[in-house]
């Protein structure tokens, strides 16, 4: 019976590759909605989408392990996924168990927990935006990926920052200084098109004091040691020239567009 839902749910989800039609989030999304029994398939990846069932739970990647090759390597996907996300994951869980009542009601989504972020202790936030942060960097990557932004997202990017390659010299300029563990992002800030970065499983759309980065997210990128050390050791730039090559624009735009 098990073993004929995973082959259905599998079915479907290549039923929605193979149209074409269907952008990589939506794709994601609706590996997250099988995931956490969610309705729709074209729920776009907010926050709100992360439903506590009885627990929270590690989302499938939308391709294989190996698919990223030859920009980011099998062993490295493989790990990060199964092992880092996962640990996040099981460490949320854990976090909530430890809850006082009234803040355990706040938890049982991720939109809630990052709206009152201040009010959470230390091991919520950073499993938390563990949690969120890689299932969107996941859908934000492609077989096959890569090129430049089309329509709306494409045309802002123009606009914001005067062609593609100061765009990608600029995000590529802000995850390499992040000092230490943390997210390169481009946010909508205020209408606007920002990029930033934040330190450790923060992210844009956590409501904390001070200076940080605020907005919503379209475009994240993981710049932690464990992204890039197997294949690029200490290599960082090499690590963000290869996430070049397999960044889903589609996702991104459906992010920007939402
Ligand atoms: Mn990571």
């Amino acid at each position: 019976m098990e073993n004929n839902n995973t082959r259905r749910n599998f079915l479907k989800q290549t039923a929605i590759l193979s149209t074409g039609t269907i952008i990589g989030s939506s794709l994601f999304n609706s590996v997250l909605a099988a995931e956490n029994n969610l309705k729709t398939e074209n729920q776009v990846l907010e926050p709100e989408n992360f439903d506590f069932q009885e627990n929270y739970s590690l989302p499938k990647l939308p391709y294989s392990y190996d698919a990223l090759e030859p920009h980011i390597d099998k062993a490295t996907m493989e790990i990060h996924h199964s092992k880092h996300h996962q640990a996040y994951v099981t460490n949320l869980n854990k976090a909530i168990e430890t809850l006082d009542k009234n803040l355990v009601e706040h938890s049982k989504s991720l939109e809630n927990i990052f709206e009152k972020m201040s009010k959470f202790p230390e091991a919520i936030r950073n499993n938390g935006g563990g949690h969120y942060n890689h299932s969107l960097f996941w859908s934000l990557m492609k077989p096959n990926g890569g090129g430049t932004p089309k329509g709306k997202l494409g045309d802002a990017i123009m606009s914001t920052f005067g062609s593609f390659d100061e765009f990608k010299k600029q995000f590529s300029d802000a995850s390499m200084k992040r000092f230490g563990s943390g997210w390169a992002w481009l946010v909508v800030q205020d209408g606007k098109l920002v990029i930033g970065s934040t330190a450790n499983q923060d992210n844009p759309l956590m409501r904390l004091r001070g200076k940080g980065l605020k907005g919503k997210p379209v475009l994240a990128l993981d710049v932690w040691e464990h992204a890039y050390y197997l294949k690029n050791q200490n290599r960082r730039a090499d690590y963000i020239a290869s996430f070049w090559n397999v960044v889903n624009w589609e996702a991104a735009e459906a992010l920007f567009n939402s």
